[in-house]
């Protein structure tokens, strides 16, 4: 059995269970597995959910059962919930270059592979456990639709998502609003989205808050996620080369959970060449790779919104394990980055992550640049943090014979205005979300005030 530790080495050691529903651990650190499990043997062309039991079971035995297990693995990955038979398809764009669409989920973004899974095994842990908690979360945009979808109507959770009214786009924004389930409160902030940030940090911090409604978070930095994320890896590597030869993967990043997944694959034992990181105009991780420091500057909104972000918080999890697992050292060097916004990372760890990852990035011109050329070389329209991904990963990958797969993050429709200036077209949304556009909206307004967000939960 599998126990997991914090990065900053003073909260206590968890089972998986405890660490799905802590979140951050009390020390302010991230849960990570205590060891790497080796991949089993795996059939090449089993499905997708199959798979992905198969290659998670070591991480959460001991907390749930495996029959109960697998049926939840099933349902997150059936028919009803991703609209393609392999959940996450490989689409070749040239030769020896691919796509790995992982946008096919009910909201249209990668977090929804990660998501419907979470969900579904907070309930059920909830439910052993005869407890009920509030999910209370910020969004600019993805994260929100992603977690309300996947939360919605279960019997032991409610969710509220803040998001700050006016700032986010009206798809993004009517895939919130329009779920209509007694469960869910969407609340639009008079402010911005650090504002909403913020709210959700000082209702946390409020022990009697935090005590009156049972506070839960599901943000990225929550270890299942990255775990669920770890299987399609796995699996493009099967697809492609029965997961006997190497395969490299550029990522789209922003808070570094979808490529550390990739590392742990590559610790799994998945022949991974590189780990390509893509980055758009706010490169925190460039500027690592090419400087060993860690240097905070102001986040500048772009055409690819969810990696507008300047300080990637899974990035300690590897900053960890480079240490040799040093919490001290770790939660010393995070604190002097926090009060300095720099702090200069030990050469060793340095050398260890560099020997790992390589990573670049990519403007908004050169983004509209990208998706046009990939339509017309290769017929497929990809939207903008994709294209960065693709971009990057070309510019970068050390050898054309080593199959290069781009994870595809999100769908063209959720990003029309940006595809449509690059190509002059706009994507439609697919038929099973058209009705949003005209259905009617459930959501509150909430001034940039802890007690008046604490009300409208009360009301949940
Ligand atoms: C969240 C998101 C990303 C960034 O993923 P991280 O795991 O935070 O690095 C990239 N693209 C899209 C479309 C996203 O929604």
């Amino acid at each position: 059995m599998i126990s997991y530790l914090s990065t900053r080495g003073e909260a206590p050691e968890l089972s998986f269970a405890d660490a799905l529903l802590t979140g951050l651990a009390t020390d302010g650190g991230l849960y990570c597995p205590a060891s790497v499990p080796a991949l089993p043997d795996l059939d090449p062309d089993a499905p997708y959910a199959e798979i992905a039991a198969e290659v998670m079971w070591p991480f959460v035995e001991g907390s749930i059962e495996r029959s109960a297990f697998d049926a939840i693995v099933a349902d997150a990955y059936g028919p009803s919930v991703f609209r393609h038979e392999d959940v996450v398809p490989l689409v070749q764009i040239e030769p020896n270059n691919f796509l790995l669409d992982l946008a096919l989920g009910p909201t249209l973004a990668f977090k929804d592979v990660a998501l419907q899974l979470v969900g579904r095994l907070l309930d059920h842990e909830l439910d052993r456990r005869g407890e009920t908690v509030t999910v209370l979360g910020a969004t600019s945009g993805d994260t929100g639709s992603a977690a309300i979808d996947a939360l919605k109507g279960r019997s032991n959770v409610k969710i509220a998502i803040l998001h700050p009214a006016g700032r986010v786009s009206e798809v993004q924004r009517r895939q919130m609003t329009t779920i209509d389930a007694p469960n869910v409160a969407n609340i639009a902030i008079d402010g911005n989205f650090d504002d909403c940030q913020d709210l959700v940090k000082a209702a946390f911090n409020d022990p009697a808050l935090r005590a009156e409604f049972g506070l839960a978070a599901v943000n990225s930095i929550n270890w299942a996620r990255v775990m669920a994320q770890v299987v399609y890896y796995v699996v493009a590597s099967l697809r492609l080369t029965k997961g006997e030869q190497p395969v490299s993967f550029a990522v789209p990043t922003g808070n570094f959970g979808n490529v550390l997944a990739g590392w742990y694959a590559k610790r799994m034992g998945v022949p991974i060449e590189q780990l390509i990181v893509a980055s758009n105009r706010n490169d925190v991780l460039t500027r690592f790779f090419e400087t060993g420091a860690l240097t905070a500057e102001t986040v500048v909104a772009s055409l690819s919104p969810s990696m507008d972000i300047q300080v990637s918080s899974n990035f300690e999890r590897l900053l960890w394990e480079a240490s040799g697992r040093d919490g001290v050292a770790v939660a010393e060097l995070l604190a002097r980055f926090r009060t300095d916004g720099h702090a200069q990372v030990d050469p060793a760890w340095v050398d260890a992550i560099k020997a790992e990852f390589v990573g670049g990035r990519l403007d908004d011109d050169g983004t509209l640049v990208e998706i046009e050329r990939v339509r017309n070389e290769s017929g497929v329209l990809i939207e903008p943090h994709t294209a960065v991904g693709v971009h990057v990963g070309r510019a970068l990958r050390a050898d054309d014979d080593v199959p290069l797969v781009t994870l595809a993050t999100a769908h063209p429709a959720k990003f029309p205005d940006a595809v449509e200036q690059a190509v002059g077209e706009r994507p439609d949304l697919p038929d099973f979300l058209s009705h949003i556009l005209t259905a009617e909206e459930l959501l509150d307004y909430a001034p940039n005030d802890l007690q008046a967000v604490a009300t409208r939960l009360r009301a949940l």
